[in-house]
């Protein structure tokens, strides 16, 4: 056969390991080529370190002179380094990062031929926003946008590009991308949390949010995922049956890991140290073929970059040892999708984790001054938080057949559960000493320092507590940390300022010492904010109808879940935390439908392609096989032959119920699809492409599945799950 599937069959059975070689200590490859603290001292003046510094620190905004030096610190840095380009590297609204290189070479004045870099280019470069996701700011404004240098992440060398990150805005001053608006919000929360944590400690004078990633994958041989138009084009298969082994037998997690992805492996280890980026863990994931990756947890804006970053090695780095990175949510139906799990708190200047309880009942209320008002904020936005993780490829895991489910509910483990309850009863108003000692001893002093160990490993919820961070589970591989991230911190920001106002007034006007006026306030929290806790299995249907009840919503596909950005409360959040004007808003939503959109367009065109070009001319080729059977046993056997070929005409007829199935459905599929391309409002044809096109997805790939049983292997075009899965 000269299909394509045996070519690639064949070609990932030529594989030779790439050894790499294990590459010493970390420490000594750490950051090699991120400009980072170590190199400004070295290149940079005392002055303009302590400016960079104070930028990122205070944000203290950094003059052009001062922007000149470092731009002439770096360009020494990165030429002795190699490096011929540099970049502003940006995040738009859609995709991961985006880059445009320029050369360091230019002309002088004179003419000669010289390196130039200076403090302009540092700063601000030019960047033709209309070929870039922008929603209704490309209409109501001007469409040129540029970059700007975000000081607070290092710039690093990539290759021979040193990569500057910055924030992409319109030149009328909206932001174009995902990191300014997250910014913004770690500023706001940077700035409510500081207040409140001075309730307990007056030395705090800055609070960083932190956030640890979980980056999960699958590794396809290169050959066997190019030989399928669906995982080259969508990123995932639409159509295969499930292979006789999956994960039942939980052979794959943790176990071994398979020598070419070790290799893998190490030279991703290797290329992620050099960037600075403190990877840390590696495992084998629950699916066959799926992988686990996770650093050392860091300040959001950096580990949001980090993650980018990762990303994009991944990609190169696979390619070199003939892989091909999957990130999509749901790559294989019937096995594991991915997630990436944000594990997330607030770190102090003094080095506290307010995520963690302490040695002294002051820390533990400390301790339960933020969790609680996470658990509030979480409550009041849960639509919202919600809505920050939407997405095609991530609504086959929530909402879907997989954990965790698309409503948000806490888990924070039996022993929280019940300090929190005895809170609950806290006395109004002033507290008898007796009380207070009770509270202290018996009731904060409880909670054991080290929650870590006990917490209740609970796998299926959205939103869990693990000890001394919440860690967030429904966000998708394939996302951008920093949208989840953005809402999370504005959301917890705004009630922490809430949080404040209210005790300040107990204090000032009722008269309450400041620890009966914070247990006062945290008492309402948690009788007001119940609902959203939810200790048991977050994937079934008892939870489904409980959570109705309760008024949790359930939005169960992204456009459905995008509704929530552009209601009133949400616009009015945004722009009170000064994180996203309403414009702002108003953009990302049409963007995120528009992107939803577009996805689903490219997988039914892709059905297309493989119903009428692969899956109907095979079966059509192998139904002919059958046929020729037939009638050859005709010729030789006459009338006797009716019993002979009875199997291969029953074959031929189901094989011509499914064609005929799949023309039907697919040509269906097509004319939904036409109705919705006519529909100008975003809104209403994301919603055409989400209810009137996507189901005729499974009804297609269930016709071709059965095909797929039917059709001899050596005529099936198709590289099989089993094949994908499990050829290593
Ligand atoms: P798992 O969830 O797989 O059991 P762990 O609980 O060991 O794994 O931790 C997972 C992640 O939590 C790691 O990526 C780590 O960096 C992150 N993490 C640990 N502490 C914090 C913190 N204070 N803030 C943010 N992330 C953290
Ligand atoms: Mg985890």
């Amino acid at each position: 056969m000269s299909n394509q599937r045996f070519k690639a069959i064949a070609s990932s059975h030529t594989r030779t390991e790439i050894n790499v070689e294990d590459f010493g200590r970390r420490s000594e490859y750490f950051g090699m080529n991120v400009f980072n603290e170590e190199r400004m001292l070295q290149y940079l003046t005392k002055d303009a370190y302590d400016r960079v510094k104070a930028a990122v620190v205070s944000g203290v905004k950094i003059d052009r002179k001062v922007a000149d030096q470092v731009a002439e610190g770096m360009k020494t840095w990165a030429i002795s380094m190699g490096a011929t380009h540099y970049t502003h590297w940006f995040q738009p609204l859609t995709g991961t990062t985006a880059e445009k290189h320029d050369a360091f070479f230019d002309f002088s004045p004179e003419g000669r031929v010289m390196e130039k870099f200076g403090g302009g280019q540092l700063v601000q470069q030019e960047s033709d926003a209309s070929s870039f996701p922008n929603g209704g700011i490309r209409n109501t404004f001007e469409a040129r946008g540029y970059t700007a240098w975000d000081p607070t992440s290092p710039a690093f060398l990539y290759g021979t590009t040193l990569c500057i990150p910055t924030v992409f805005v319109a030149y009328t001053g909206e932001a174009l991308d995902n990191k300014a608006p997250l910014l913004r919000a770690l500023n706001a929360m940077d700035e409510a949390a500081t207040t409140v944590a001075k309730f307990f400690d007056k030395n705090v004078s800055k609070v960083y949010a932190t956030l640890g990633w979980e980056q999960e994958y699958f590794l396809i041989d290169k050959s066997l995922a190019f030989s399928r138009p669906d995982i080259s084009l969508a990123g995932r298969t639409l159509v295969g049956q499930s292979a006789a082994k999956g994960q039942q037998l939980d052979d794959h997690y943790f176990g071994v890991i398979p020598n070419r992805v070790l290799n893998f492996m190490k030279d991703l280890e290797k290329e992620c140290t050099k960037l600075g980026i403190p990877v840390k863990t590696r495992h084998n994931e629950v699916a066959p073929n799926q992988f686990e990756l996770a650093p050392i947890f860091e300040e959001t804006n950096l580990a949001v970059d980090h993650n980018l970053l990762l990303m994009d090695v991944m990609e190169k780095i696979a390619d070199k040892h003939f892989f091909k990175v999957l990130f999509h949510e749901k790559p294989f139906r019937g096995i594991n999708g991915s997630g990436k799990h944000n594990n997330w708190s607030l770190s102090t200047d003094t080095g506290v984790n307010l995520l963690s309880p302490g040695s002294t009942p002051m820390k533990n209320l400390q301790f339960l001054t933020f969790f609680v008002n996470t658990i509030k904020a979480v409550d009041n936005y849960e639509e919202l938080l919600r809505s920050s993780i939407a997405s095609a490829g991530n609504d086959h895991r929530l909402g879907a057949n997989e954990a965790p489910p698309a409503i948000l509910s806490i888990f924070i483990g039996e022993q929280l559960n019940e300090v929190l309850n005895e809170l609950e009863g806290v006395t109004k108003g002033k507290l008898s000493p007796e009380e207070k000692t009770e509270l202290k001893l018996n009731v904060v002093g409880k909670i054991p320092e080290i929650l870590l160990d006990n917490t209740d490993r609970n796998r299926t919820s959205p939103f869990a507590f693990t000890g001394n961070k919440f860690e967030m589970r429904g966000v998708g591989s394939k996302s951008n940390c920093a949208k989840p991230m953005m809402v999370l911190n504005t959301i917890v920001a705004k009630q922490l300022m809430a949080f404040k106002k209210e005790v300040d007034q107990l204090v000032d006007k009722k008269g309450l010492k400041k620890d009966e006026a914070i247990f006062n306030v945290l008492r309402e929290y948690i009788k007001t904010s119940k609902r959203i806790r939810f200790e048991g299995d977050g994937y079934s249907e008892i939870w489904e109808n409980e959570a109705k009840s309760r008024g949790l919503s359930n939005n169960k596909n992204t456009p459905k879940a995008l509704q929530v950005l552009t209601s009133k409360e949400s616009l009015a959040l945004f722009k009170s935390m000064n994180v996203m004007s309403e414009i702002e808003v108003r953009v990302r939503q049409e963007v995120e439908l528009e992107e939803y959109i577009l996805h689903i367009q490219i997988e039914g065109r892709v059905f297309n392609e493989l119903a009428y070009s692969y899956i109907i001319p095979a079966a059509v080729e192998y139904q002919n096989k059958l046929i020729k059977n037939v009638v050859g046993l005709k010729e030789i056997y006459g009338a006797a032959h009716k019993k002979m070929s009875e199997s291969q005409l029953d074959i031929v007829e189901r094989i011509s119920e499914h064609i005929r199935a799949i023309k039907i459905k697919t040509d269906a599929m097509v004319d939904e699809r036409k109705k919705a391309n006519n529909m100008s409002d975003i809104n209403k044809k994301a919603f055409a492409y989400c209810d009137n096109v996507r189901p005729y997805f499974d009804e297609i790939r269930y016709h071709c599945d059965k095909l797929e049983q039917l059709v001899g292997d050596e005529y099936w075009p198709l590289t099989k799950y089993r094949e994908l899965l499990f050829i290593k």
